[in-house]
């Protein structure tokens, strides 16, 4: 090749062409520099260049990275859908896979890489693990596979596709085990050393640069065996990955909603494809997608239906809310005190769950009705008064909390309304003033340490009641958890979007795994004003098939995911009157076929205002057989908004604020 195509990890739809010099030789997937803009930035060759421009108005490649392998033809065709897909450059995609600049820069952080498969040690599994494990081993090697492990919470699905990696590391190949919320993964990665003898290479947001780097290096040259990481981890160039495993699969963080907006798992499916290998996927609540896809049997299934070492399931309890007797100002009903002071005083421990950070939700003037309200978003101030602020959750904005009423002067007049998990913790210093409590939530851990203190302080059994938000409901294994109590089981059913039941029942659910793991057998409460609902219903009578059932039927009368596809479009901008008529434009010009698509919106978004900038949504349902991403790709294109209002695409949105 004389001339070739370079794609960049920039924000660019397509490469660039550039000159090959005189004693360079290039093919597709070549890592190399080139010139761009006043520097340097590392590209890979995407395929021959055009050629449009005389050859001496192109600029030369500086340097091959011959250290390092090509970037292999599934994973360059893997990015090149992915952008497709999710209607995102391809160099975004691209620069998921670079995410560093100065890749031959030897690194000084080392990171571990041998591996001495004489060190793994034989899991004591049962029978019905081992039959899992033996399905899971029985998919490497042979190709493209989706493998739902769907197991009760407590079964041993770990064990179980820790079975798959040992196996899978008899050759010598490279695993991706994705995780959604590495910062939790303390534990994972302890009862990972313990049975491999190494740590895995990490992977996420959090890591420093140079650690980066050496990791990125050892992926690039397959002397990483092992990758646990977030779902950037997904994008990386892995020299022989053989499996790739998405725990939690169902996890919303799995969606990745600013800059390009992608989801992990449907890439994982999509990435596997293409490098024809096998996929696990591990939940006890599958997502109704994955669900629905097993039950079509496109795709495998292994069941754990038991827990392992015999323990039992927790019991669900309901507590009708509309009958508790709460005093004013207090959020925790008398029985659900009285359980706790039971079995704290038995020994056991508690947990208290409320997916609300800070105090209050909201400060409200009793004198003139005053709400704070964050002046760039349309939400309330979440008051935090351990840190004596104010703060905006959606775009950390923070005023000192106020003493007096900036509207009408009052002082003394202002009331907190509705609990957070620090408001939780001085309720329960008042009933339960003995025992020791700790409170978990995303902004009271002030570091990672902090947060892994906590985890092991609740493992020894240091801590008698953990009060958090979900945080405290993921993977965490506590032997002596007896109580689980939420305190608002309706919280999640609130705004009431396509998957307000699922998420709710998926949360709650996992939540109550938490419970009587060993040899207590735990009791989840819920404090609930919908006792009649199906979630709570359902998660009563632990019936999870009846409930995703139902879901699905649901689905289908109104013709959503999995039975159609979405696609939301938020238009965003400073000027409100722009930003509108954008978006009427937008839905004036729409090419969708009548037959097959509809379209709803504009309407303003739920968050109007977030950070400043005016929104509105529109939202296309488009069925199963439509060409999703090309008819968006085409409606966008021949739009022409003005500079200061963006348009964004979500394919298959999660979120619809
Ligand atoms: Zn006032
Ligand atoms: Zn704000």
């Amino acid at each position: 090749m004389k001339q070739v195509e370079i794609l960049l990890p920039t924000a660019a739809p397509h490469g660039f062409d550039y000159r090959v010099p005189e004693g360079m030789t290039l093919k597709a997937g070549d890592i190399v520099s080139v010139p761009f803009g006043r520097g340097e930035s590392l590209g890979v060759v995407w395929g021959e260049g055009k050629a449009e421009l005389a050859a001496h108005k192109i600029k030369p490649v500086s340097a091959q990275h011959t250290q390092f392998p090509p970037l292999c033809d599934a994973m360059r065709q893997f990015i090149d859908w992915a952008a497709w897909y999710n209607c995102a450059p391809k160099g975004a995609m691209l620069k998921m896979a670079l995410p560093i600049a100065d890749i031959d820069k030897e690194g000084r952080t080392r990171v571990e890489t041998s591996v001495d498969t004489a060190n793994i040690k034989l899991a004591h599994l049962s029978e019905a693990q081992k039959k899992a494990a033996a399905a899971l081993e029985d998919k490497i090697g042979k190709g493209f596979s989706v493998t739902l492990l769907d197991g009760v919470t407590g079964s041993g699905k770990t064990e179980v596709y820790f079975d798959a990696i040992a196996h899978a590391l008899k050759s010598e190949n490279q695993i991706l085990v994705l995780l959604p919320e590495i910062a939790l993964s303390i534990q994972w990665l302890e009862r990972f050393w313990q049975r491999f003898g190494f740590t895995p290479i990490v992977w996420n947001s959090s890591i420093t640069s140079a650690k980066k780097r050496s990791s990125w290096q050892a992926i690039a040259k397959g002397e990483a065996r092992v990758v646990v990481g977030a779902r950037s981890a997904l994008f990386l160039p892995y020299k022989k990955l053989a499996l790739i495993v998405v725990d939690e699969e169902h996890d919303q963080s799995y969606k990745q909603e600013d800059g390009v907006i992608y989801h992990a798992r449907d890439m994982a499916v999509a990435r596997a494809r293409f490098e024809q290998l096998p996929l696990v996927l591990v939940s006890a609540t599958p997502s109704l997608e994955s669900y629905y896809n097993a039950r079509q049997g496109k795709y495998a299934e292994v069941s754990l239906p038991a827990r392992h070492g015999g323990a039992e399931l927790p019991a669900t309890k309901m507590i009708d809310m509309r009958q508790a007797a709460l005093d004013s100002g207090t959020f925790v009903s008398p029985i659900l005190r009285e359980k706790l002071a039971q079995a704290i005083a038995a020994g056991h421990q508690a947990m208290l769950f409320l997916n609300r950070r800070g105090y209050a939700p909201l400060l409200l003037c009793r004198a003139c009705g005053h709400r704070f309200q964050c002046p760039h978003c349309s939400s309330w101030m979440v008051l935090h008064r351990s840190k004596h602020r104010l703060i905006c959750h959606h775009c950390d904005y923070r005023i000192e909390e106020p003493k007096s009423c900036p509207a009408c002067g009052a002082e003394d007049k202002l009331a907190a309304c509705g609990p957070g998990v620090e408001r939780l913790s001085e309720e329960v210093a008042s009933f339960l003033p003995q025992a020791r409590v700790a409170v978990m939530a995303s902004d009271s851990m002030n570091s990672h340490k902090e947060l892994s203190d906590t985890i092991t302080a609740m493992s020894e059994r240091r801590i008698d009641l953990l009060i958090g938000t979900q945080m405290i409901a993921k993977g965490h294994h506590f032997g002596d958890l007896a109580i689980v109590g939420v305190v608002d089981a309706d919280l999640g059913l609130a705004g009431g979007d396509l998957r307000a039941a699922e998420r709710t029942y998926q949360l709650l659910h996992q939540l109550s795994g938490r419970a009587g793991r060993e040899q207590v057998r735990g009791t989840v409460y819920l404090q609930s004003f919908l006792p009649e609902h199906p979630v709570m219903k359902a998660l009563v009578a632990g019936d999870r098939e009846a409930f995703l059932q139902a879901e699905l039927q649901a689905r289908e009368r109104a013709q959503m995911p999995p039975f159609s596809r979405l696609a939301a479009i938020i238009v965003e901008g400073t000027q409100e009157e722009t930003v509108m008529r954008t978006a009427k434009q937008l839905a004036a010009a729409s090419p969708l076929p009548r037959d097959t698509c509809r379209l709803l919106g504009p309407a303003p978004a739920p968050l109007y205002r977030l950070s400043g900038k005016f929104r509105y949504r529109l939202l296309v349902r488009a069925g199963r057989n439509v060409n999703v991403p090309d008819t968006m790709r085409g409606w966008l294109e021949a739009q022409h908004p003005p500079a200061s209002v963006r348009i964004k695409i979500d394919m298959d949105p999660m979120s619809f604020l």
